[in-house]
């Protein structure tokens, strides 16, 4: 490896063989370490997006490991012997999970929606309501997604309230397609009307013009029976008769970064043929995980167990509070002296755009530190290895044991104990 003299910092009077050596050694570390790697989320927020989102369940862990390495049957039919096609393997899944006739698998949501409009509306006119034009996060904007589609979007509507008749005055000779985008991160309350996928399909149908729906999150299990409400499913909005529907697969599917459309068979080939289709399809390594969440969703009840965003978010209070209690008593044990720390009752979050407004009921750590302020022990925690990431509040960094897994707890009590 080669270094230079500005990179180890050498001054004249560290020109100590020892020194020297002892600067090689730790600037060489330093450059090896890997950049990228793991770290113990207890901000609480659940689809963490600068944290990677969704944790994979181990059946899909073991089926990206098996599918990488070596090789696999991604486009080859082995019934047939023919060459096959990448998609064959998670569209009849997501078929029979939304009930939806078609599907394609791209490697994002922004690329589902990219897609979509690409195929069905460019150069034409896309119909979308001023109160869904969202804003994804880091400064991700969804009408600059659909303008570099090439579509033209035509704005209905208000911020708070968009009716049917402001669709049906909207179209047109070029209209492609009506677009109904869920809102994600925020929720607009008070004076507000908005119309339904089912209303706007019936619309749709009398100019023969197309209806798409981008739910963000797509979820493909009941929330409200888990006290979770304000999602619809991917299979509710194609049974609204959305054409075509797109969700991301890492929100609370819990699942790889993919985007999945589903919808009618017709739509979906047109998506196909695509040129874009290829650019933005999936790797193997994807196609592996999401075939494996997708199989634990054939029992809805075992995904709430097996799906580790789903288990998470729909974890009781009670058996978060024992697993705080349980990193207590490991401190305990340490005794650090500068430390003080209590269980306290929090609000965890779902994060990744999903349920913005659900409050859901857990149990931290909270901790400060006899010499440094939260801020200090915040950046020391975050510092170690692996980080730990908390969330300050009134200059106390609290650890919310909902985000961390059991087999976690002893490695997070190390790490403070080392820090403290
Ligand atoms: C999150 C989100 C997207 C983007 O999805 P990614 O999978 O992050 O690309 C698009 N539309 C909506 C409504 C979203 O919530």
């Amino acid at each position: 490896m080669l270094l230079s003299h500005s990179q180890m910092n050498v001054t004249g009077a560290d020109l100590e063989i020892e020194t020297i050596k002892e600067k090689v050694l730790k600037e060489a570390g330093r450059i090896m370490k890997p950049s990228f790697g793991k770290v113990i989320n207890a901000t609480g927020v659940v689809l963490h997006t600068n944290l990677g989102r969704a944790p994979l369940s181990p059946a899909a862990i073991e089926a990206v490991r098996e599918v990488s390495e070596g090789y696999s049957n991604l486009e080859h039919r082995l019934d047939t012997g023919e060459r096959g096609s990448r998609q064959e393997h998670l569209e009849p899944l997501l078929c029979r999970l939304t009930g939806a006739e078609a599907a394609v698998v791209v490697n994002n949501n922004a690329a589902a929606v990219l897609l979509v409009l690409s195929a069905l509306a460019r150069e034409r006119e896309v119909i979308v309501s001023r109160g869904q034009l969202v804003e994804i996060g880091d400064s991700f904007r969804l009408p600059d997604i659909m303008k570099e589609s090439g579509a033209v979007l035509v704005e209905v509507g208000t911020t708070n309230r968009t009716s049917l008749a402001d669709y049906g005055k909207a179209i047109g000779e070029e209209t492609a397609l009506i677009m109904r985008i869920h809102q994600s991160n925020f929720r607009i309350v008070g004076y507000t009307e908005d119309v339904s996928i089912k209303e706007l399909v019936e619309l749709g149908r009398q100019h023969s013009i197309p209806v798409a729906e981008d739910l963000g999150s797509g979820s493909l299990v009941d929330l409200d029976a888990k006290g979770l409400s304000g999602e619809h499913t991917a299979g509710e909005s194609i049974k609204g008769g959305a054409d075509l529907v797109t969700f991301s697969a890492d929100k609370l599917l819990g699942g790889p970064q993919a985007g999945i459309i589903v919808g009618s068979r017709e739509y979906i080939e047109s998506l196909l043929k695509h040129p874009l289709a290829r650019a933005l399809r999936v790797d193997k390594m994807t196609v592996a995980a999401l075939e494996a969440t997708l199989l634990e969703y054939l029992d809805p009840e075992g995904a709430w167990k097996k799906v580790p965003a789903l288990r998470m978010l729909a974890e009781p209070p009670e058996s978060v509070k024992r697993r705080a209690a349980r990193l207590k008593r490991m401190l305990d044990r340490a005794r650090p002296a500068d430390l003080e720390y209590v269980v306290t009752e929090d609000t965890s979050r779902a994060g990744g755009g999903t349920l913005p407004t659900a409050e859901i009921q857990t149990f931290c750590l909270s901790l400060s530190h006899k010499r440094l302020s939260g801020a200090a022990l915040e950046e020391m925690l975050r510092k170690a290895d692996p980080g730990v990431l908390g969330r300050l509040k009134e200059d106390r960094l609290l650890l919310d044991l909902r985000t961390v897994a059991d087999t976690e707890v002893p490695l997070l009590a190390d790490i403070i104990r080392a820090s403290a």
